[in-house]
């Protein structure tokens, strides 16, 4: 049976998903896995072969960077000579009782061990077999485990947080002769027992991990990491337009009982966000609530218009269709496309893995998130209003995840 394969592509030169930059390389490396049909020698030969590839890189003087699933919007995460492509390392594995620390008892698949290439959208569908689910996602589900957490991709619930939220271990592979199994000390996972599977140095420390969490690939290679889920859950979802005035004051509280404008009064949703066009905004804000519900199979399944934004479609990879076919977007463009295709909708349902679905548009588009704390969101739209009221030319539009 095979081993772990590393091939040299030979590449020159890097484009992102959406094709805002190209980047100059000495080489991209693929990486793929053995095929012993025994995943946990597979991932050690893997662990061996990476540590290989890194005493490799620095014998001969050469920067190193992993790549996902190469969604991020700059190549500030990029190394000018190799960069080592890990998308197709998507071993997961089931942790057993004994795998886990006495003091981490909780129900069966609480905790599931993902290989760095595993994508979002790959863990969610092997987790719906276990009826489990990620806790959240960003818009899309595309990214790989590992570059999503380094880059400390958003989710968009209320009162979740993001996708490093749920990594409780991280198996790093520090130097050609040192991998490690980092957790927190204050909230120990595994047993010595995984550990040793891994043939890892067991290392909890709270500064260390929360160091290397969100790392943007600078803290070593990440080859697998330990995730918290929850039970399959679904999310009962609508959109709405409603006045800026009358959500401003909803947005900056999030006070639902206060201001009970939303589908369900005064319950407090899981995902709620507004999308403001500026150059629309007399006819109100789109506004997005989703409810989270308990899973049952007789869920009403969504039929995808693929000529609409669906329930969770992020807005950049709407903008992305437009921007694919038209070599000039004006104003009123972009009025007709989120008029026709971002309309409002009623008491849709799916999973996680449904609502925040893949994308596959490639159109050219520039995203930056911002975090700002709730009771400055008014104050922060108010100013990118002006800016758009000043710059004409400026025809993206806010996108606030709360
Ligand atoms: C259509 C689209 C929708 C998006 N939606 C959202 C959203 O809703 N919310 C949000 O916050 N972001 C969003 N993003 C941004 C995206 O989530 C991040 O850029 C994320 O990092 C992409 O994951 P990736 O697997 O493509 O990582 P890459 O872009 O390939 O890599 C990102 C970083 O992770 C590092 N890395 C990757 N693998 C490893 C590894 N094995 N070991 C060490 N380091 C590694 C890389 O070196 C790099 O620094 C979106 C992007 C696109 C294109």
């Amino acid at each position: 049976m095979p081993g772990t394969v590393i091939q040299a592509t030979n590449l020159k030169q890097l484009s992102n998903l959406h094709g805002t930059f190209r980047h100059p390389i000495e080489n991209l490396f693929n990486i793929a896995n053995g095929n012993t049909g025994r995943i946990v020698p597979d991932y050690n030969a893997t662990t061996k072969a990476l540590q290989q590839f890194l005493g490799e890189a620095a014998n001969k003087n050469k920067t190193l960077r992993c790549l996902g699933s190469n969604w991020s919007w700059t190549p500030v995460g990029y190394a000018n000579d190799w960069i080592l492509h890990t998308k197709r390392l998507n071993i997961l594995k089931r942790i057993l009782p004994e795998e886990t620390d006495p003091s981490y008892f909780f129900e069966p698949d609480r905790v599931v061990f993902s290989q760095c290439g595993c994508t979002i959208q790959e863990l969610s569908r092997e987790l719906r077999r276990l009826n489990r689910s990620l806790k959240t996602s960003g818009a899309s589900n595309g990214q790989t485990i590992a570059g999503a957490t380094a880059t400390g991709t958003h989710g968009s619930a209320i009162d979740v947080g993001a996708t490093p939220d749920f990594v409780v271990g991280i198996h790093l592979i520090v130097s050609p002769n040192r991998h490690v199994y980092l957790e927190r000390a204050s909230y120990p996972v595994v047993s010595l027992l995984f550990v040793q599977k891994i043939d890892a140095e067991l290392v909890r420390d709270d500064d260390l991990f929360n160091a290397a969490l969100v790392s943007f690939g600078s803290f070593g290679i990440i080859h697998g990491m330990m995730l918290e889920t929850e039970p399959l859950y679904l999310l009962q979802t609508y959109r709405l337009r409603l006045e800026l005035d009358q959500v401003a004051p909803l947005a900056e509280t999030l006070d639902f009982d206060a201001h009970p404008l939303l589908p369900f009064g005064g319950e407090r949703p899981f995902h709620f966000q507004f999308l403001v066009n500026p150059h629309d905004l007399h006819n109100g804000v789109y506004v997005s609530a989703m409810y989270k519900r308990p899973y049952r199979e007789d869920y009403p399944r969504i039929v995808r218009d693929f000529s609409k934004a669906g329930p969770g479609e992020d807005a950049p990879a709407f903008l992305g269709r437009l921007t694919h076919s038209l070599p000039v977007v004006t104003a009123l463009v972009v009025n007709n496309l989120i008029k026709n295709a971002y309309a409002p909708y009623n008491d849709q349902w799916g999973t996680l893995n449904e609502i925040f679905s893949n994308t596959d548009t490639q159109g050219r588009v520039l995203s930056a998130a911002v975090g700002i704390p709730a009771e400055k969101v008014n104050e922060v739209n108010n100013l990118l209003l002006d800016l758009t009221t000043a710059r004409v030319h400026l025809l993206g539009f806010m996108h606030i995840v709360l």
